[in-house]
């Protein structure tokens, strides 16, 4: 099917498009992932990093808190006062509970002020606010001999080492006189009575007079400052960490950090527990919501974007179905359209077997009879409806599978693929069965039928278009012989169709070259046997196959479309050769198709004007084709005419219905008896009953009988003895050219009317 190339690429359009929503869907949600990781990935490390600094801060202060002590042991410690009370002979007990219990506690805070003599022996001691007895220091003395050992350089339990900040600091001291040559000094972190402390020791040294310095070992100053809440409230305070506190079990509070705080001798003293900053909350709880509603507006808006591409993209699939579909069908019966019956017939034509032994394509063309008249008739809805409903009923007829399209205005197609040699007339007698029953238009039943050519492939053709001409030849037969049938394509219709071609192109030259003429034929008064008329008919005669009748090439201009050209130009040669003989009526004959293709009333009116004819004297001859079905376009241009001043006759009565309804309807100056009643006088008397009616009739309604074709004196004397007003035919004249019929009119000489049996009328030979 050609139909697949389209939708297979809207599924593949469908597909891509399907897998870019999922390609970005998964690359959204990746992304999504990988930058919630990034934020809880930052969050962590700057709060990792906060607590690390935080720790670093807090072990530095804990340095710093040693460093401290000895600058304070220092303000007491390197002073030649001191130095000299210590070495004085008589004890200076006063001077060291002031400048040294008193002070160093209650200035700075020590806990525990401890003076050791050369030999590390306690010669004084200070503790919770007063002088203590030596012995006292014993249960220190454990604790702090390595800090001692460390000071005396002597061997001794080692000891974490940590930074010499003290001794860094006392560069400055040298300028005005410093100690350092022989001070020693050691600080560290260590477990007293359970708790950490800072213990710091510092030889006592003279500061200023270095004479007073004597040999030996120095004392030492030892200051023990437990580390206890407030101690570490006011580290908290100086480092900014909230809730800084030190307890033996781990701290449980949200935000809390705890460090194990290790004495430098290696005992875990206690855990220390701090809010820590926590920068990476803030990350979390400000950031991290604010990215994830820019990230899912970005997913959304993506999502939207997306979503309307995929409605757009189906909608355009959608309405490319539906324009494809379009292309390929008739809106109004929403049958496959010409196009498309022709991919059809080309796919089954192609799949034929050659010498058509097997499988046929039955290719039936059918034109609904009357259409046009219908349309004319009841409008163009119910016209349109009847397309519908031939639609609907060939529908229900025909097999599934077989193909039927609308393929013109009237005109369907059907394609029946079958091996049966019975196919054709089966399809004929299925299509006349789908309109048997009439069908309701606007409330009335319609008798429709229709007019059917049927083509076979591959004996009628090979290819869409050859079967369709042949399909089409043999339809035109069918309404030419008289519609309402169905005729199979043959041979020697394309023959004569080809004929008719060539006559149709030929006949559209010859009437743009104004290459026909007209012939007259005198109409005879039945009372005087004088001349009152003729009636003007077209004659053609064609460069090779000479005169060619009116009865071949008015229906072919009729069919042909040029009958409203055609009937112009008679009427203008009439109008112009009436001047010669004015005294005369003269007939033209109209076809029904100058009703229908032209706006005969403005023609006629603008003819009258421009040949300057009387109308009263051109009587316009109409069949009954003009009047069936006659809708009130064609009442109204019947009025029209007669408005003009033309006159009208109703031509070959009795040969159509003659319905007398039409002689009632419209109002007629002639009826014009049709030949075929003149000459069947003699054979039958109904024919006379006939002929006699209708004179009664016409006489009754104020209408002239005119006999046509009155060939033998009997039928002119017995159309006269029957009333008739006029005549016309053979016996009289035969139609002639106007030059002739000038010299015809004067050689004529009228007759009165006959009484005998002789003919009264003289006959003359036409040219
Ligand atoms: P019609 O209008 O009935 O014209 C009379 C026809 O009968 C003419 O045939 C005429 O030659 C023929 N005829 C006259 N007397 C006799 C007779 O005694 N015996 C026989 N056998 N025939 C006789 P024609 O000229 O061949 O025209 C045939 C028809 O073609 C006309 O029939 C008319 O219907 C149509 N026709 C001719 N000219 C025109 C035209 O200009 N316009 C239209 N619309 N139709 C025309
Ligand atoms: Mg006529
Ligand atoms: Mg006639």
């Amino acid at each position: 099917m050609p139909a697949s190339t389209p939708s297979m690429n809207n599924f593949v359009k469908d597909r891509d498009l399907r897998r870019l929503i999922n390609v970005t869907a998964i690359g959204f949600t990746f992304a999504g992932v990988v930058l919630l990781c990034v934020i809880l990935y930052a969050a962590w490390a700057a709060n990792s990093s906060a607590r690390e600094r935080e720790t670093a801060l807090l072990n530095n202060a804990l340095n710093r808190s040693i460093h401290r002590t000895l600058n304070e042991q220092k303000s007491v410690a390197w002073w030649d006062d001191a130095y000299a009370a210590l070495h004085g002979s008589a004890p200076a007990t006063e001077f060291l509970d002031s400048e040294f219990g008193i002070f160093l506690s209650e200035t700075y805070g020590h806990d525990v002020i401890a003076i050791l003599d050369d030999n590390n022996l306690p010669v004084f001691l200070y503790s919770g606010g007063s002088r203590r007895p030596v012995a006292d220091f014993e249960r220190y003395n454990n604790i702090v001999a390595p800090v001692v050992a460390e000071l005396r350089g002597l061997p001794g339990r080692s000891l974490r080492q940590r930074p010499d900040l003290f001794g860094a600091d006392q560069k400055s001291y040298r300028s005005i006189g410093s100690p350092l040559d022989s001070a020693r000094w050691a600080g560290h972190l260590m477990t007293v009575d359970q708790q950490p402390a800072v213990v710091a020791a510092l030889t006592i040294l003279p500061n200023v007079d270095k004479t007073l310095l004597k040999p030996g070992r120095a004392h030492i100053l030892l200051s023990v400052n437990v580390i206890d809440e407030d101690y570490l409230k006011e580290l908290g305070r100086s480092l900014l960490l909230t809730d800084l506190s030190l307890s033996r079990k781990p701290v449980e509070k949200p935000g809390s950090v705890t460090m194990p705080l290790e004495t430098d001798e290696g005992h875990l003293a206690g855990l220390v527990s701090w809010k820590t900053e926590q920068p990476g909350r803030s990350l979390i709880s400000i950031i991290l919501p604010l990215v994830a509603i820019g990230f899912i507006a970005v997913a959304a808006a993506a999502h939207i974007m997306l979503q309307r591409l995929r409605n757009t993209s189906t909608h355009l699939a959608l309405e490319e179905k539906r324009s494809r579909h379009a292309a390929k069908h008739d809106a109004l019966s929403g049958l496959p359209n010409r196009a498309h019956f022709a991919e059809h017939l080309e796919t089954a034509l192609a799949g034929l077997d050659p010498s058509g032994s097997k499988q046929h394509a039955i290719v039936a063309y059918l034109d609904v009879d009357r259409f046009k008249d219908i349309n004319d008739t009841m409008g163009h809805s119910a016209g349109d409806d009847l397309v519908r409903e031939v639609a609907n009923r060939l529908r229900a007829h025909v097999r599934s599978g077989d193909i039927i399209a609308r393929y013109g205005g009237d005109e369907f197609a059907i394609l029946w693929m079958s091996a049966d040699p019975e196919a054709p007339a089966l399809l004929a007698s299925r299509i006349a069965r789908a309109l048997l029953s009439p069908i309701e238009l606007e409330g009335q039943p319609i008798a429709v039928t229709a007019s059917v050519g049927i083509a076979i492939a591959p004996l009628h053709g090979r290819t869409v278009d050859e079967v369709m001409r042949h399909a089409d030849i043999a339809l035109y037969e069918a309404k030419n012989a008289g519609r309402n049938r169905t005729i199979v394509f043959s041979a020697d219709m394309a023959e004569q169709v080809e004929q008719r071609r060539a006559i149709e192109m030929d006949l559209t030259t010859a009437i743009s070259n104004d290459e026909l003429t007209v012939a007259y034929q005198p109409i005879i008064s039945c009372d005087t046997g004088a001349i009152v008329g003729v009636e003007a008919l077209a004659r053609w005669t064609h460069a090779k196959r000479g005169q060619i009748p009116p009865g071949v090439f008015i229906p072919i201009a009729e069919q042909a479309g040029l009958m409203a050209a055609l009937g112009e130009r008679v009427l203008a040669r009439t109008m112009r050769d009436w001047h010669a003989w004015p005294h005369l009526e003269v007939s033209i004959n109209i076809s029904p198709l100058q009703f229908r293709q032209s706006d005969i009333v403005a023609i006629l009116g603008s003819m009258a004007t421009q040949y300057q004819i009387d109308p009263s004297r051109f009587v316009l001859e109409i069949t009954e084709g003009v009047l069936m079905d006659a809708g009130e376009r064609t009442h109204e241009a019947l009025e029209g005419i007669r408005n003009l001043g033309f006159r009208m006759a109703l031509d070959d009565f009795g040969t159509g219905y003659s319905s007398l309804a039409y002689l009632c309807n419209f109002q007629f100056d002639k009826i014009k008896v049709d030949r075929s009643f003149v000459s069947g006088l003699a054979k039958s008397a109904s024919f006379r009953t006939i002929v006699q009616s209708v004179v009664s009739l016409g006489n009754g309604l104020g209408m002239k009988i005119v006999a046509e074709g009155v060939e033998l004196a009997t039928e002119a004397q017995s159309m006269t003895a029957y009333g008739c007003s006029e005549m016309q035919g053979y016996y009289f004249a035969k139609p002639m050219p106007r030059e002739a019929l000038e010299v015809f009119l004067h050689s004529y000489t009228p007759a009165p009317r006959a009484l005998s049996n002789e003919p009264v009328l003289r006959i003359v030979a036409a040219p």
